[in-house]
């Protein structure tokens, strides 16, 4: 008879043991759901959030097309008691008032303004013209990208070791072999895939001043004035030498000149040909380095091809197997990841992304990690973070 009751009694225990590791196992799983509503809750909340800002910004769009255009004119003479000297467009000077509400550092000669159309008052000042071209470049003193930060393009640094580093570094050689080192070296490639990372590095290497300007920018901001400005990149890398200088988008200041010279293109021509002076009179074993890249190589120029300009055309393109496992690992150096990470694996599901795409993966993991409030990036995060990337490039 108490054998019986003992023996129930086990069963009993067994039975509650059963359904306390049960109800763990659903709670743990219901927490997990938990989590992951949460973090689409999240996001939900961000778009949103966007959703209100860009509608916000449209409606202010919409209302400065309602309002009557303004003219702009340039500044000539500040006089104290608020009012400027102007010059329209067409030459003619008028003396008009400024509110006091105008920014007076501002206003200095030079500076460009918008007028109220009835009474020519000013309604708005911008910076002159010398602060705008300085921010339409990008100048760092010495990046510290280096070529360890480059995963997977080891032919195209040594090439450009070759041809940019050695001549500012040991100019001697060439002279001593008795030829011109190339004056630029072109980088070719989709979107994405390390140029600039590149002239980054080699900028780093010889303790260079790194001047990038984006050609398609300074077309569309400096009309009429693109020459002028190349003149003045020049003349900035040589009074900051050692520097790179790194022409981002040649290929919309160096498309094939075609037989049509009106306007626009008049000007873009301009600025090709200033920029094909300033390489024919520069001195390659100088310390100032120039590297160009663009995705559209088959539409530009021979002009700006023929040697003793960029003579030394290099493919970056998107990464292989290998080079995706090493710009994963790269980019996930200072990550805290769970062990059993494939990366070979990710590598090989990661077909098509750029080493800018791959870096998002990276970012997005860690973002997925940190919404699960986890302290590790696993593996299912890369995973997610792949999905979320590769759906982006396919929207795009
Ligand atoms: P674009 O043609 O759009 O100017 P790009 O080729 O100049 O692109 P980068 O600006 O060099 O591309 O790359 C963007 C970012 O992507 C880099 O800052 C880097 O984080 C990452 N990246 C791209 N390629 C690589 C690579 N090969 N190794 C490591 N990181 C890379």
């Amino acid at each position: 008879m108490e054998s019986n009751t003992n023996a129930s009694k086990e069963e009993l225990i067994e039975t509650i043991e059963f359904l306390k590791e049960e109800n763990s196992k659903t709670v743990d799983e219901l927490m997990e759901k938990l989590r992951s509503i949460e973090g689409e809750q999240l996001k939900t909340n961000i778009s949103n959030r966007q959703l209100e800002g860009k509608i916000k910004e449209l409606k202010g769009e919409i209302n400065s097309f309602k309002k009557t255009p303004l003219i702009l004119a340039t500044v000539t003479e500040v006089f104290d008691n608020k009012q400027v000297g102007i010059q329209g467009a067409v030459g003619h000077e008028f003396l008009v008032n400024y509110p006091g509400s105008i920014d007076k550092e501002l206003l200095q000669p030079g500076a460009r303004v918008a007028l109220n159309q009835k009474n020519l008052g000013v309604v708005n000042v911008f910076p002159a013209k010398k602060d705008a071209d300085i921010t339409a470049m990008e100048i760092e003193e010495k990046p510290d990208v280096t070529y360890e930060d480059i995963g997977g393009l080891d032919h195209q640094i040594v090439e450009i070791k070759e041809t940019v580093e050695l001549p500012i570094t040991n100019p001697e050689i060439f002279e001593e072999i008795g030829i011109d080192p190339p004056k630029g070296i072109l980088l070719y490639g989709p979107p994405g895939t390390g140029k600039t990372l590149l002239a980054k590095a080699v900028a780093n290497k010889t303790n260079a001043t790194f001047i990038k300007i984006v050609a398609s920018e300074f077309v569309n901001k400096f009309l009429g004035e693109g020459a002028r400005y190349v003149r003045q990149v020049f003349d900035l890398a040589k009074e900051k030498s050692p520097a790179i200088i790194f022409i981002d988008e040649i290929d919309a200041i160096g498309t094939e000149r075609t037989a049509s010279s009106e306007g626009a293109d008049r000007e873009v021509q301009r600025t090709l040909m200033q920029l094909l002076a300033e390489l024919d009179g520069f001195d390659s074993r100088g310390d100032v380095g120039i590297v160009a890249a663009t995705n559209r190589p088959d539409i530009l120029d021979e002009a700006l091809l023929r040697p003793g300009r960029f003579d030394r055309a290099i493919q970056v393109p998107n990464p292989n197997k290998e080079s995706r496992e090493k710009i994963l690992e790269i980019h996930t150096k200072r990550m805290k990841l769970d062990d059993n990470i494939d990366f070979e694996n990710i590598s090989e599901i990661t077909e098509g992304l750029s080493g800018a795409d791959l870096k998002a993966v990276c970012t997005e993991a860690g973002m997925f990690a940190i919404r699960a409030e986890r302290k590790k990036v696993i593996s299912k995060d890369f995973l997610d973070a792949i999905d979320k990337i590769m759906t982006n490039i396919r929207i795009t």
